[in-house]
């Protein structure tokens, strides 16, 4: 929530920013409008004073942007923000001044002042309005000393305007106060939307990745073999290139986790697979878990010698992996069985054939006494 605040707020004060140039323009050419044609008229320096006063209010204003925008740009800084927010009212000081023109004034100075300092504060609503601090830290001094002159002056008509002015600042305060409330709401509700949208992407490419993968292990899983094994078989049948499948079994995997948890077993599981996923690492190579623990590997082009030496190194490498199993019958560690079959697709009548013929294989590894590699090479027997 706070992180949204946050997320908020710098959005509204980047918004302030780069608005900031035109009150300021603005002020710069109400300034000079007032400030001459009192002078023209009055031939005071108090006007050309003020007028200096305000342009360095605005100079000390663009210097401060000047200042902080670089280090905005790199990250947004509450501290920071807030600080140039409060830096409106130094023009606000300014504006106020020109209440010093009001005491005792005549119609055309009262007018003059009062229009102006309105058409300040009616602007800002719009351009720093959006950040409440920067707002009313330029409307209350801008507007306040000039209604505290006109009610001191004691005239009826002057307590008149000190009235109108009143109302006219609470009505300023309140519409920047529901424009930046606004403005919030649409920044909030853009903020959600675009937090939804990364939610659901990361949601749904989840989802597609489970869908062809393997939770656990992180291999293609059985649905993703299949698809592949047929694209292979119609793509392998016209090509008439090998193709070979090798499937791997956890030998007394049952007992694994009697002895030592499912938890120990998953892990087993996934390091027998990081086996699987380094040795078939052949972009036209697939290992897959088949399920439960049993994997296999689908190679195209791929003879019964290339194969079976492949499968060995995995039947190797995983007993390198020495992972202790004390209930095996076979081993004092974790052994695999290895069912290997090479066939040419032409002579299949279906990719499930292929699949089949593996777990026969693999069948007969465990009976010949596990930890070891059982084969058929179809492939020459059909083809020769
Ligand atoms: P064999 O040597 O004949 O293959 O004996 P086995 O005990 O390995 O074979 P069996 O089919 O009797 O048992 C397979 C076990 O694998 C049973 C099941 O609880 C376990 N298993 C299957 N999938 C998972 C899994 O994702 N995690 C864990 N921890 N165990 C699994
Ligand atoms: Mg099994
Ligand atoms: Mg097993």
């Amino acid at each position: 929530m706070e992180y949204m605040q946050n997320r908020i707020n710098e959005m509204l004060f980047r918004h302030m920013m780069s608005n900031v140039a035109i009150p300021l323009i603005g002020m710069s050419l109400g300034a000079i409008l007032i400030g001459f044609t009192l002078y023209a008229r009055d031939d005071r320096p108090l006007d050309l004073i003020w007028m200096f006063i305000v342009h360095v209010a605005i100079a000390a204003r663009i210097g401060l942007i000047r200042y902080y925008r670089p280090r905005l740009a790199v990250r947004y800084d509450d501290r920071k923000a807030r600080c140039l927010a409060l830096s409106a009212g130094l023009s606000g000081i300014a504006w106020g001044m020109s209440c010093l023109f009001l005491i005792d004034a005549d119609v055309l100075a009262t007018v003059l002042v009062i229009t102006g300092v309105q058409a300040m504060v009616m602007g800002g609503v719009v351009t720093i309005g959006v950040v409440m601090p920067a707002f009313l830290s330029f409307s209350l001094p801008a507007l306040l000393p000039i209604i505290i002159v006109l009610i001191w002056n004691g005239h009826l008509v002057a307590a008149v305007i000190a009235l109108y002015s009143l109302i006219f600042l609470a009505i300023m305060v309140l519409t920047a106060y529901r424009f930046s409330q606004s403005l919030r709401r649409t920044w909030q509700l853009t903020f959600e939307n675009e937090d939804l949208v990364v939610a659901l992407t990361e949601a749904s490419s989840k989802l597609q990745w489970l869908a062809y993968n393997d939770g656990l292990t992180g291999l293609a899983n059985r649905s993703h073999f299949d698809d592949r094994l047929q694209l292979e078989h119609t793509r392998l049948k016209r090509s008439g290139e090998p193709l070979s499948l090798i499937m791997l079994d956890v030998d007394h995997f049952k007992r694994f986790n009697d002895s030592y948890g499912h938890v120990a077993g998953d892990i087993c599981l996934q390091r027998v697979a990081q086996v699987f996923k380094e040795i078939f690492c052949r972009a036209s190579d697939l290992p897959a878990r088949f399920g439960g623990e049993e994997f296999i590997a689908l190679l195209t082009e791929t003879d019964i010698e290339g194969a079976l030496a492949l499968a060995e190194k995995v039947r190797a490498s995983v007993s390198d992996l020495a992972i202790p199993h004390a209930t095996s019958e076979t081993a004092d560690h974790v052994t695999v069985s290895l069912g290997v079959i090479t066939v040419n697709c032409a002579n299949l009548a279906a990719p499930s054939e292929a699949v089949v013929m593996a777990d026969v294989q693999l069948y007969q590894a465990k009976l010949l006494g596990r930890n070891r590699i059982a084969y058929f090479d179809a492939a020459k027997d059909f083809t020769a």
